[in-house]
C-alpha cells in the first residue's frame, strides 16, 4: 500500500515511536527496517531546518541501529541492545522537547500571516560569547545582526547564568588564536545545553589541530580571524536561508506496480518526490516536464531495457550528468559492468535495502544539485539567477489552482548609481548582497527570490494575495531603508521601491512580471521607496 510521507514533526516522531514499540512488542524485522527509515528521515528533516545538534544525535541513534540491521536472522535483537536504544531514543526525545518548548515561549510575532512550520521551530535568536578584549567586534557583529531580525544575547566566556532560551547559532569569539582549556568546556556546556543550535567560532587558526579539538568540544564552523564578520554574518544568515530545499525529483522507469509501490514509499519517507512510468516509450516527454534529478531504472522492462534507455538519455546533451541508477535483480557481474559502461552511474540489486536506497539516492542528488548550482544561482547573491527565476516563476505559476493566488514582486533599489558613483562597485554589490539576505531572512522557504538584474529582484509568493503581499514587502521596505550599510568613511542607507502583481489579475509569467515592473516604476515616479499594486487592466 502506497503511504503518506509524514510531513510535520509531530508526524515523524510518531511514526518513529510507534514502529519503535512494535518492534519492542514483536521483535520483528520489518519493523526494525521501518523504524530505521524513520530514524534516517526524522535527520534530514532536521537537516534541512540545520539544527545540526538535534541531526547529531539522530544520526548517533541512525548509526546505532544500522550497526544492528543485520538481517532477519538477527533478529529481535538482544535486550540488552534494545535498551541501550532506548537510552538513545530518550536522549533524542528529550532534547527534541527542550528545544521545542523552549522555542514556543520564544517565539516572535511574525510581522506578516504567513509563518510556518519552520519558522515556528526556528529560533531566530543568536548568543554571542566574546572575551572583554573582543567587545567591540561582537557589538559590531551583534547590531548588524539586529537588523536582520534576530535577538542577540550578548555574554562573557566565564558567565555562567544562561538566558533560558535556545539559540538559533552561538558565536564564540576568543580573545586571541590560542585556545585555552576551559574555552573548550565552555563550549562544551553550552553544546550540551543547545543540542539544535549552530555553534560557530570566530578567530581560529587554519590548522587542523585546533579545529578538530573545537570540533571535538562541539563547535559546527569555525571562522578564520580576517574572515571578521561578513563571514560570520554570511554563516548565520544562511542558516535561514532555506529557498534551495525545493524536494528532490526522482523519475522511477519501473514496469512492476509493486517495486514502484516499494520505492516511492520508501523516497516519500524521504521527503522526496516521485513520478513513475512503466514503459521508457516516453521517457523523454517525462525528462522534460518533470526535471528529475536521478532516474532509477529497471533493467527488464517490455519493449526496450534499461540499457537501451539509458543510451538515449545519454545521447541528449542537456541529461549528459543526470544521473542514473540501475535498480535490478541482475545478478550477472558481466551484465551490471556492461550496464555502467554504457552510461549508468551505480547498480543496487533488488530487493533493495530501503536506507541505502534512499542514501545512495540522496547522496547523488546532492552531488548532481551542486554541479548545477553555479548555473542556476546568481555569484554575488546565492539567489536565483534571472533565467531559472523565470523558469520557476512558470513551474509555480503551473501549480496555481484556477482559484488559487500568487504574487509577484519587483524590487528595485533607489537611485543605486549614486551609491556606486559615491562610494565604489564593491561597496554597492555588498549593499545588493545585504537586500538579498533580507528577503532570504524574511520569505517564506517555498517563496520564489531571484536576482533579476544588476541591483533589480523578483519574488514570487504563492497562495499570498496582493494586499498580504503589499504589506509583506512593505515591511522588508521600512526595515531595508533603516539599515545602516558599512562603508569606509562611516554608514549609508539606501532604499527601494517596488511593484505588486498578482495571479489571476495577470496569467502568464510574462503579463506578471510586465504588470509587476509597471508598478514598480510607478512606485518610482510617485516618489521612491514605496509599495506599489498593478492596478487591474480595465481600471484607468
Ligand atoms: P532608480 O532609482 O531609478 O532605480 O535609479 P538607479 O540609479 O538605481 O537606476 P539605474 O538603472 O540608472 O542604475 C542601476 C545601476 O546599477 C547601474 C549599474 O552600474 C549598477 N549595477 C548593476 N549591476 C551591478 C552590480 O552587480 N554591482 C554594482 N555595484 N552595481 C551594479
Ligand atoms: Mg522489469
Ligand atoms: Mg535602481
Ligand atoms: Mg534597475
Amino acid at each position: 500500500m502506497n503511504r503518506q510521507a509524514p510531513n510535520s514533526l509531530e508526524e515523524r516522531l510518531h511514526v518513529l515511536q510507534t514502529h519503535w514499540d512494535n518492534y519492542v512488542a514483536q521483535g520483528q524485522f520489518n519493523e526494525f527496517i521501518e523504524f530505521a527509515v524513520a530514524v534516517n528521515s526524522l535527520a534530514e528533516y532536521f537537516n534541512v531546518l540545520r539544527l545540526s545538534g538535534l541531526v547529531r544525535l539522530c544520526e548517533g541513534l541512525e548509526n546505532a541501529v544500522l550497526a544492528k540491521l543485520g538481517d532477519q536472522t538477527s533478529h529481535p535483537i538482544a535486550q540488552q541492545d534494545v535498551l541501550s536504544l532506548q537510552r538513545q531514543i530518550d536522549t533524542l526525545l528529550g532534547s527534541i522537547a527542550h528545544s521545542r518548548t523552549q522555542n514556543v515561549d520564544q517565539r516572535t510575532p511574525e510581522p506578516s500571516a504567513i509563518a510556518d512550520e519552520i519558522d515556528w521551530i526556528k529560533p531566530r535568536s543568536v548568543w554571542i560569547v566574546s572575551a572583554a578584549a573582543k567587545r567591540a567586534v561582537a557589538d559590531a557583529i551583534s547590531s548588524q545582526l539586529r537588523f536582520f531580525g534576530f535577538d542577540i544575547h550578548e555574554l562573557c566566556w566565564n558567565e555562567t547564568p544562561l538566558p533560558d532560551s535556545t539559540a538559533l547559532a552561538v558565536l564564540f569569539i576568543p580573545a586571541d588564536d590560542r585556545i585555552q582549556p576551559e574555552e573548550l568546556t565552555r563550549i562544551a556546556d553550552i553544546r550540551a545545553c543547545c543540542p539544535a543550535s549552530q555553534l560557530l567560532y570566530l578567530g581560529a587558526q587554519s590548522a587542523i589541530e585546533p579545529i578538530v579539538s573545537l570540533m571535538r568540544a562541539g563547535i559546527d564552523v569555525t571562522v578564520p580571524a580576517e574572515g571578521q564578520t561578513a563571514n560570520v554574518l554570511n554563516g548565520i544568515l544562511d542558516l535561514v536561508k532555506i529557498n534551495e530545499q525545493e524536494k528532490y525529483r526522482v523519475l522511477i522507469v519501473e514496469d512492476s506496480r509493486v517495486a514502484v509501490a516499494l520505492i516511492e514509499r520508501t523516497l516519500a519517507q524521504h521527503d522526496m518526490d516521485t513520478r513513475a512510468i512503466n514503459d521508457p516509450g516516453n521517457l523523454l516527454e517525462m525528462l522534460e516536464s518533470y526535471h528529475p534529478d536521478l532516474v532509477l531504472m529497471d533493467m527488464y522492462m517490455p519493449r526496450f531495457n534499461g540499457i537501451e534507455a539509458t543510451r538515449v538519455i545519454r545521447q541528449m546533451p542537456a541529461y549528459s550528468s543526470l544521473p542514473i541508477v540501475y535498480l535490478s535483480a541482475e545478478s550477472d557481474v558481466g551484465m551490471q559492468v556492461e550496464a555502467l559502461r554504457l552510461g549508468g552511474d551505480q547498480f543496487i540489486i533488488k530487493p533493495f535495502n530501503p536506507v541505502l536506497l534512499a542514501a545512495i539516492i540522496k547522496a547523488k542528488i546532492e552531488r548532481f544539485r551542486e554541479a548545477q548550482r553555479a548555473s542556476r544561482l546568481d555569484g554575488l547573491t546565492g539567489l536565483l539567477n534571472h533565467s531559472t527565476a523565470k523558469q520557476r516563476l512558470r513551474a509555480l505559476l503551473g501549480q496555481t489552482p484556477p482559484h488559487g493566488q500568487l504574487t509577484v514582486a519587483m524590487i528595485d533599489i533607489d537611485h543605486f548609481k549614486a551609491i556606486n558613483d559615491t562610494y565604489g562597485h564593491p561597496i554597492g554589490d555588498q549593499v545588493i548582497r545585504r537586500l538579498a539576505w533580507l528577503l532570504k531572512g524574511r520569505l517564506r522557504s517555498h517563496d520564489m527570490i531571484g536576482r533579476y538584474g544588476g541591483e533589480e529582484f523578483i519574488v514570487a509568493l504563492p497562495g499570498i494575495s496582493p494586499e498580504q503581499a503589499t504589506a509583506v514587502i512593505d515591511r522588508i521596505r521600512s526595515d531595508f531603508c533603516a539599515l545602516p550599510h558599512p562603508h569606509p568613511g562611516g554608514v549609508l542607507r539606501t532604499s527601494f521601491s517596488a511593484g505588486v502583481a498578482s495571479f489571476p489579475l495577470a496569467r502568464t509569467a510574462a503579463t506578471l512580471t510586465e504588470a509587476a515592473d509597471a508598478a514598480m516604476l510607478q512606485a518610482k515616479r510617485l516618489g521612491r521607496n514605496r509599495v506599489e499594486q498593478a492596478r487591474p487592466p480595465h481600471t484607468d
